[in-house]
């Protein structure tokens, strides 16, 4: 009974064609070979294992180490009609064993287990009772010691290839630079399986990088009216005292911003999370602990208050952003503090010096990179040893390119200052001693007497902090952290100290709001469609209440963007819906093709009001048919379909001229319409009376014959 990949893509899933190398990695996998895929957040990973598993007797074994993000995963495919489960420590003893005997007796397709249970002898040894397709390693860069997601337990997974020889597995992970991946192939014992990367390029996300000048929160405020009226987002902050005050203070402002970190209670916590999955435009303020086991599709926007601790860091949380495809922001604001704070965090953990090191470089190149000039994301891309050929147009630099200026002259002065003070001082109070401030602190340590006193008067302290953060930025100085943040200089800076070097830095915008480059309409939505928009998510958001669910689950806003764009009016358009496969056929069609008629509808009203009705008649009459129409007028054929309706109504347009049937078709259509008489004559128990041999257009005409 084995259905190939592409009908289970397109019949089960909804979707016409598979991406990247999904093709080739099912394939593999199908023909009983191991893999390990690398694929970008959002590539489509779980159909990389999902249809294998369908395809091959047994069942798909998924480990994956996110309660979380198990149990959407499994309601998700329960709601294309998928035989899915999981085991966890969620279920109680009962359902567990139920699931168990499903399993032994291959009644599932996919089952979702927990690294800990699954390495258990029990289950092991139950796993080889069991018909097994498969398994599947999510998030397989668990297995580094290094990475920040450590997991013991996934060292043991090796266990599998040892008790389970003959069985494929599978390794899928998104983030994995080089020494990541060489750890997964080792400890996984999967040298032999073939390898598959995707790239890490994220196309759809804008990265937007700027410094913060004191009016950070402000600056958020703006960005999100400006570009995310009613989205849902994430808001990152470095502390816990930093998230509750924000959260609160978007809410002041109008917002649904809720807090979550680890301190608050875990009540509070669930119930934030359980909100901002299942209502439309929640903003979570979180810390980085945030989003782990988030797999929303939807998140618009992701905005950082403070500078993640390293390039990864960073793309994993941008990568929440606009799973879906669609387009999302990454938005960043940072100032000099962060950087001084997080070293300061880092040195006073309890890691060895060697983690301390490695975590020092991190930051350092994180900060390199978000001063950067140029291209972002080909910066973004070469730190994962991946390529783009041109800058990319979707990041600050390529949108608004920064000038620079030859600050040689004042970074020998910010370094002077820094040697002479013998290198004891922060920022700001090297920055009064640059412009001459008179006070008691600097006459105490005797420094309004030095060569540097007052040599920076041309600029003022906010210019100065720009500086400094530069110069930290580029390795020039760097942050003491004993405790109290004072610049030392490094090795680097000798060239530019003796004028060997011309250093060019970042002119600094005053203001960040001259910036904003106005996305307003999100995903793209052309304000004709707005109306549409909201009564399909409106339908959505009931349907998700019904079926306690969320949202994304009855609809992805890919799926309901596809509706704008095709107005489907039939089931038989309706299933061509990217996302629409049988069962969501079934059960969805006939809901959200009423909301769409309905819509046409008002607007066929609506425009047939300035005698819009006569045009289309005469361009009917001329001999042009509705396709042409529609687009000679740019209306939708549904329009001009509601238009001849009305003709026929009126007994101004004969129906034979407008459907193609012969006459006893007609008839019939008509008799079928007179035995389900109901005062309205409704369609749909027609339509299904005939067995969908007529559109649902047809019937409309024919019906307005009666009449
Ligand atoms: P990942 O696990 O790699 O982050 P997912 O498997 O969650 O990504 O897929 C991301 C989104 O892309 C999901 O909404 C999924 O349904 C959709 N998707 C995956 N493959 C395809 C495809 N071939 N065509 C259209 N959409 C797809
Ligand atoms: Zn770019």
């Amino acid at each position: 009974m084995s259905k190939n990949a592409l009908e289970i893509l397109n019949t089960i899933f909804g979707y016409s064609e598979f991406r990247l190398q999904q093709q080739e990695i099912i394939e593999k996998v199908i023909s009983g070979q191991d893999a390990i895929v690398l694929m970008p957040t959002g590539g489509g990973k779980s159909l990389c294992y999902q249809i294998p598993a369908m395809v091959r007797d047994g069942v798909g074994v998924v480990v994956s180490p996110l309660i979380a993000l198990m149990q959407d995963q499994v309601v998700a495919l329960q709601q294309l009609g998928v035989k899915a489960a999981y085991l966890n420590s969620t279920l109680d003893a009962a359902s567990a064993s139920q699931i168990e005997q499903q399993l032994l007796a291959g009644e599932l397709d996919l089952l979702y287990v927990a690294p800990e249970r699954l390495m258990t002898e029990r289950f092991l040894s139950l796993l080889e009772q069991a018909p097994i397709a498969m398994f599947a390693i999510d998030e397989a860069h668990c297995v580094s010691q290094w990475g920040h997601d450590f997991r013991p337990d996934y060292i043991q997974l090796s266990v599998l290839h040892e008790r389970f020889p003959a069985i494929p597995r599978m390794a899928l992970t998104a983030t994995a630079d080089a020494p990541t991946r060489r750890e997964i192939l080792r400890r996984l014992n999967l040298e032999q399986a073939g390898l598959y990367v995707s790239g890490f390029d994220r196309p759809n996300i804008r990265y937007s990088i700027s410094q913060n000048q004191g009016n950070g929160r402000e600056a958020l405020l703006r960005f999100i009216r400006n570009e995310h009226e009613n989205d849902a987002g994430i808001v990152y902050c470095l502390s816990r005292k930093k998230v509750e005050q924000t959260a609160e203070w978007l809410s002041s402002k109008g917002l649904t911003a809720l807090p979550y970190h680890a301190g608050l209670p875990n009540e509070k916590r669930q119930r934030h999370q359980r909100r901002f999955l299942n209502e439309d435009g929640i903003i979570i303020v979180a810390t980085i602990a945030f989003g782990m086991g988030i797999d929303k599709p939807d998140v618009r926007f992701v905005a950082h208050l403070n500078l993640p601790k390293s390039i990864e860091a960073y793309y994993q949380e941008t990568g929440r952003a606009g799973r879906d495809g669609l387009p999302a922001n990454a938005w960043m604001m940072y100032g000099l503090q962060d950087v001084i704070t997080l070293r300061q965090m880092m040195e006073a953990s309890e890691a060895n010096e060697t983690h301390k090191r490695v975590e020092h470089h991190k930051l350092q190149s994180m900060l390199g990179f978000s001063e950067l000039t140029t291209c972002k994301r080909q910066a973004l891309l070469t730190y994962f040893d991946d390529h783009l050929a041109e800058p990319c147009g979707n990041c600050d630099s390529c949108l608004s390119p920064v000038e620079t200026w030859d600050a040689s002259v004042v970074a020998q002065k910010a370094l002077s200052c820094v040697y002479k003070t013998d290198q004891r001082f922060g920022v700001n109070y090297l920055i009064d001693v640059l412009i001459g401030k008179d006070n008691a602190r600097i006459k105490q340590f005797g420094h309004d007497r030095i060569s540097v006193y007052g040599i920076g008067k041309e600029l003022d302290a906010i210019q100065w902090r720009s500086i400094f953060r530069q110069l930290i930025a580029r390795n020039l100085l760097s942050v003491d952290i004993e405790g109290y943040g004072n610049l030392r200089l490094t090795e680097t800076c000798r060239p530019i100290l003796r004028g060997e070097e011309t250093l060019m830095l970042r002119k600094e915008t005053k203001a960040e709001k001259s910036k904003s480059r106005g996305r307003k309409s999100k995903h793209n939505i052309k304000a004709e469609h707005n109306a549409l928009w909201e009564a399909l998510r409106a339908c959505r958001k009931t349907l998700a209440d019904e079926l306690k669910v969320a949202p994304y689950m009855i609809f992805h806003d890919a799926s309901l963007m596809d509706m704008l764009e095709r107005r489907p009016t039939t089931p038989a358009q309706f299933s061509n819906v990217s996302g629409v496969g049988q069962q969501k056929l079934k059960k969805y069609a006939d809901i959200f093709l009423k909301v769409i008629n309905e819509h046409e509808k008002e607007q066929g009203e609506a425009t047939g009001s300035d005698g819009t009705i006569e045009e289309t008649l005469r361009l009917f009459r001329s001999g042009m048919d509705i396709e042409g129409i529609a687009t000679q007028r740019e209306l939708k054929p549904a329009t001009i379909y509601s238009h001849l309706i009305d003709s026929i109504t009126q007994g101004e347009i004969e129906l034979q001229k407008v459907v193609q049937l012969e006459e006893k078709e007609i008839a019939l259509i008509q008799d079928t319409f007179l035995t389900f008489s109901n005062s309205e004559h409704k369609l749909k128990p027609v339509y299904e009376a005939l067995e969908g041999a007529f559109e649902y257009d047809v019937l409309r005409c024919v019906r307005a014959s009666l009449n």
